[in-house]
């Protein structure tokens, strides 16, 4: 419970972080009058494309809803049908800088990766990878200083070498 209670606020940032990048891309941003938590503007996709008739016919717009999870949000266009889940999905698919969303997501508390509905950064990623190399290279040699020390102790036991004097 407690553990819940902390998460709400935090996920807060992530929808923070959402609009930011929504309003630049959804021109005409506003609340929605009939869905509570959802924004709805113009469609990225069908508006600035040639589907003129489907404008024409219903001109519906596009909006975003709160992701059920409460990860930021979904988009879903009611003329075009376009739909993605997350705002990430979303960004990639109109070659928008989906990287540096996900690093504006790390940033601001990790909000990427395992349990997150955002891949963690490239950067990120590469930056891990390698802290990774040098972890698995000091516990290599680690191991090796550690064997090379027991062959001695074992061959001292053994009195195959006598470093006391002789
Ligand atoms: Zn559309």
């Amino acid at each position: 419970m407690s553990q819940i209670q902390h998460k709400l606020p935090s996920l807060d940032v992530v929808k923070d972080i959402d609009l930011e990048y929504l309003s630049q891309l959804i021109t005409g941003l506003r609340r929605c009058s009939t869905k509570a938590g959802s924004y709805e503007g113009k469609c990225p996709f069908c508006h600035s494309s040639n589907s003129r008739s489907l404008k024409d016919a219903h001109n519906l717009p596009a909006f975003i809803y709160p992701h059920p999870n409460g990860e930021g949000f979904g988009f879903k266009c009611c003329s075009c049908k376009g739909h993605y889940v997350t705002t990430f999905k979303l960004l990639v698919a109109l070659n928008a800088d989906s990287q540096q969303y996900a690093l504006d997501r790390w940033n601001a508390g990790r909000f990427c990766g395992r349990n997150f509905n955002c891949p963690i950064p490239l950067v990120i990623k590469d930056q891990m990878e390698i802290e990774r190399k040098a972890r698995a290279l000091e516990h290599r040699k680690k191991y090796e200083q550690q064997r090379q020390l027991n062959k001695t102790l074992a061959s001292l036991r053994d009195g195959s070498i006598s470093p006391i004097d002789r």
